[in-house]
């Protein structure tokens, strides 16, 4: 099977130009100046891409499909979850496989396994959530590096559910240092939310907006730079998902500054919502709440700086869609029952791109090095996926650039009955997008499968 994709810009992390792309399989066979590439033999079926975009598809790091959470369960499958990643030009998702208390770690990849099996129709790999380390589990985190899951969750939030201690922390920090793992942390002060949360409830302050008011930014701050101490420690680097407070940031420009490879992302609700968002009439302020808060507006600036000067290295979603119906309400009367959650998973490389290329503040090569390349590189998927290079994945996206779309739940795929960017207009829309050589989406309309999606081993560090 050949497909060439014609007439097109091809962009990458580092380059733009008009070429052609030639893909056999599910390879790229080929790039070359656009006319210079003519297949012989067999079908082929070619793609106009003349005024548009190439890119390598998006890589989004951080979802959680399927997952449970607060006595209910994020509302995309791996089914829903990867059809509406597609229609948004994403072909790679990183989910989390959690490990619940007194489980092996085999256990719980065993399980997301499952959840993801003839659902996925789109690529897909697990970080592991590690919340009860022993000896036993320290040894099994070496298994997984070598069969492919080879980052691994820790949160400093979440007392008495998720949460680890700074000596746990510090020991699965020590053993990536000699397996190739990646540590990625949850960096949220537990300890001093929970203490807020509880009098908050006291004091009768209930509504959606107090779950913002009990996370302070310097408790995402003081974490962050505990997580990096404890790294440096180690001696091995750290990636900090979510960021989302200039203040913890802060802490990692420092490290940054003195030579540490300590790694963050952001996500686009943090770029382009805000606190004010919370003080939306009745109970809206529940479509906003997930962990850590969305911040003061005068963040998102902090932010973008952030991902321009590489002291932020991706953008992903967080993707945890939990409906209003029966799911947030669960939070009416309580702030501290809303699942912490939002959906995000189509939606990202249109916004940033629009909010971030179109405005100037990055460049298009850097809107893909922070969607796709860059994550590839830290997680160990490059140069299989987030680049167009002979001999990669043909994961790729035509993309328009001057299309315009306007985000709403009505059009989008998600299995959520909100959107928190509702009425939005972006310009830039994925238009065509190509897994591993196969057409999934053409012109907005899915043509993929659940389940054609395969696991992806991830290489470790070297
Ligand atoms: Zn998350």
């Amino acid at each position: 099977m050949k497909t060439l994709i014609r007439g097109g810009t091809v962009v990458t992390a580092t380059d733009q130009y008009r070429g052609d792309i030639l893909i056999e399989d599910e390879k790229i066979a080929a790039v070359a100046a656009p006319g210079g590439l003519i297949p012989e033999g067999g079908q082929i079926s070619v793609i106009d891409a003349a005024g548009k975009y190439v890119i390598p598809g998006g890589i989004d790091v951080h979802t959680h499909l399927d997952m449970p959470f607060g006595g209910t369960t994020s509302a995309d499958d791996f089914e829903s979850g990867t059809i509406a990643a597609a229609h948004g030009g994403t072909t790679s998702v990183v989910d989390f496989a959690i490990q619940y208390k007194g489980q092996t770690l085999r256990h719980a990849l065993d399980a997301w396994m499952a959840k993801a099996d003839g659902k996925a129709a789109i690529d897909y790999g697990f970080h592991m959530i590690i919340t009860d380390l022993n000896d036993a589990v320290e040894a099994e985190m070496d298994a997984l590096v070598r069969e492919g899951v080879t980052s691994f969750k820790l949160f400093m939030a979440y007392p008495g559910v998720f949460m680890l201690d700074d000596a746990s922390i510090f020991r699965a920090l020590l053993r990536t240092g000699a397996n190739g793992g990646t540590i990625c942390m949850h960096a949220e002060n537990g300890g001093v939310i929970d203490v807020l949360v509880k009098k908050a409830l006291a004091e009768g302050k209930t509504a959606p907006k107090y779950h913002a008011l009990t996370r302070p930014a310097r408790a995402e701050a003081e974490a962050t730079h505990r997580a990096i101490a404890l790294a440096e420690m180690a001696g091995v680097p750290i990636y900090i998902v979510h960021l989302s407070a200039a203040e913890a940031l802060e802490m990692v420009t420092v490290a940054r500054d003195r030579g540490l490879p300590a790694y963050a992302e952001t996500c686009p609700q943090y770029l382009f919502l805000s606190y004010d968002n919370y003080e939306e009439p009745d109970f809206s302020g529940a479509k906003y709440v997930m962990s850590p808060p969305l911040r003061p507006k005068e963040t998102q600036d902090r932010l973008w700086r952030g991902l321009a000067g590489n002291d932020l290295q991706a953008v992903s979603t967080d993707h945890c869609p939990f409906c209003m119906k029966e799911q947030k309400e669960l939070g009416k009367g309580d702030f501290s029952k809303i699942p912490n959650g939002a959906p995000g998973i189509e939606t990202r490389m249109s916004l940033v791109f629009d909010g971030g290329v179109r405005t100037g503040k990055i460049s298009v090569n850097r809107w893909v090095e922070l969607t796709s390349t860059s994550p590839a590189k830290i997680f160990g998927l490059f140069p299989r996926k987030g680049t167009i290079a002979p001999g990669s994945d043909a994961d790729l996206v035509v993309f328009d650039p001057n299309r315009k779309q306007t985000l709403s739940v009505k059009t989008l795929h998600m299995k959520v009955d909100y959107n928190p960017y509702e009425g939005r207009q972006v310009t830039g829309v994925s238009e065509t997008v190509l897994s591993r050589g196969k057409v999934i989406v053409e012109n907005g309309k899915f043509t993929g499968r659940a389940g054609a999606g395969s696991f992806v081993k991830r290489s470790p560090r070297s």
